[in-house]
């Protein structure tokens, strides 16, 4: 039995990320960066204690720094480094430090570099507000656009700027975080380790695991993902997140899956077994497969797949006889199982996925109300098949129902070793 013992999260290095743009608060864009720093920030043995999204007004953005600065170790700022005039975030770190802002020379010339290198032409005068710097902060390189970044110090606070642009803040954020432990005082890096179950959900999850969801050392975490699996996030040193992680895998082994999310498992079990998959989908429209060509390695097991939107194309593809759609309806679990059987004679693949259901808004009956799924998996000389009601939007509906049509396909092939 593993004693939980508690440990104040208080003590860890604390951060907070600031995420800048109008298009954020009128919500046209939603922050992503900031949840992807606050696991950069997690993995890297930091306590997020908060996440504010501020407008790109001057007062604005210096009362949430400076209020964030009093509050935290480090505050990661993303966005307001272009160029044009709404872009303030180089003019508030300036005020809030209490500085001037300088035209740092080596930051022009980087800027001038990165329009020659990429065929833009010259950079306008505009560019040259993206080479200032406040006096005493000095620039991070960014190699993949013209907006250096800033690291800063705003009293005992450290603060790094980086672009809102995301896959340029993400290669920016890696570099810096590994020299984060030599500047952070305290700052020491967690081990993180994660499981990832299908089959039950959090509540079942919860009952048995009472007692193992610690706050600290090891800090244990549950989320359900929209992708069909629950994940277990263990963050502590290596010896309480080893002996947590022994724990935990032997209350939910029949659960476990043995890579992140049902695709990625998929692929490595059935790439062990040398075998492939296909998936004949109506409502979700290509999402099954979508989810499994999203995994580097997918190429191992899938060769093909169909997309048989309308009976016609489930008949003459499929082979499901037009009589059975007739007497059972489309959305049927005749058709379902049809379809798999349908499609693992004409790919010839091992496991084989259908999909065919409402996906809405409209075009439910009493009968069959929208969200009414039908799932079918076809493995060896076995088919089986389930029907889903999911309630939500047309979007939530096709990828909850993809994410359940992996779910069966992989409980199916777990059962037959
Ligand atoms: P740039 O050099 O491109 O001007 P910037 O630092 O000024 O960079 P912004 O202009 O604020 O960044 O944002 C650039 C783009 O990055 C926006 O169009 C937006 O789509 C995206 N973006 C900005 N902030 C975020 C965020 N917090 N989460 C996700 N995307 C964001
Ligand atoms: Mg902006």
């Amino acid at each position: 039995m593993v004693r939980p013992r508690r440990r104040s999260a208080a003590r860890l290095p604390t951060c907070r990320m600031l995420a800048v743009g109008d298009e954020l608060i009128l919500g046209r864009v939603v922050d992503t960066n900031s949840a992807w720093l606050a696991q950069w920030a997690g993995n890297r043995g930091l306590r997020v204690s908060g996440i504010t999204a501020v407008g790109d007004g001057f007062d604005e953005l210096v009362a949430a720094l400076a209020n964030a600065c009093a509050q935290a170790d480090l505050v990661v700022i993303t966005g307001g480094l272009g160029p044009t005039e709404d872009d303030r975030t180089r003019h508030a770190v300036a005020a809030v430090m209490g500085v001037e802002l300088v035209e740092d020379q080596q930051a022009w010339r980087t800027i001038c570099r990165h329009f020659q290198r990429n065929n833009y032409g010259s950079p306008s005068p505009s560019n040259r507000r993206q080479a200032l710097r406040p006096e005493g902060a000095s620039l991070l390189p960014n190699d993949r656009g013209s907006a250096p970044g800033l690291w800063a110090k705003v009293g005992r606070c450290h603060v790094a700027c980086l672009p809102g642009v995301p896959h340029e803040m993400e290669a920016m954020a890696t570099r810096l975080g590994r020299r984060l432990a030599g500047t952070i005082r305290g700052l020491v890096k967690p081990t993180v380790k994660e499981l990832w179950c299908v089959g039950l959900g959090e509540s079942s999850a919860q009952e048995r695991i009472t007692g193992l969801l610690t706050e600290a050392n090891p800090q244990v975490g549950i989320t359900a993902s929209d992708l069909g699996h629950l994940c277990l996030r263990v963050v502590g040193t290596p010896s309480e997140v080893g002996g947590r992680i022994r724990e935990l895998r032997k209350r939910l082994r029949e659960y476990l899956l043995p890579a992140p999310g049902l695709a990625a498992s998929l692929i490595l079990e059935l790439g062990q077994r040398g075998e492939t998959l296909a998936a004949a989908e109506s409502c979700t429209g290509g999402q099954v497969v979508a989810q499994v060509t999203a995994v580097p390695g997918a190429s191992t097991i899938l060769n093909e797949s169909l997309v048989t939107y309308h009976a016609h194309a489930k008949q003459r593809r499929l082979g499901v006889p037009a009589a059975l759609i007739r007497r059972h309806g489309v959305v049927s679990q005749a058709v379902v199982e049809a379809m798999a059987r349908g499609l693992k004679k004409t790919t010839d693949c091992h496991l084989a996925i259908s999909t065919t259901g409402i996906a809405g808004p409209d075009g439910g009956s009493r009968e069959c109300p929208v969200g009414t799924v039908w799932i079918a998996a076809a493995y060896g000389e076995r088919v089986v098949s389930r029907e889903c009601h999911i309630r939500g939007s047309r979007q939530r509906i096709q990828r909850w129902a993809a994410a359940q049509a992996l779910a069966i396909g992989w409980q199916l092939v777990k059962a037959s070793v």
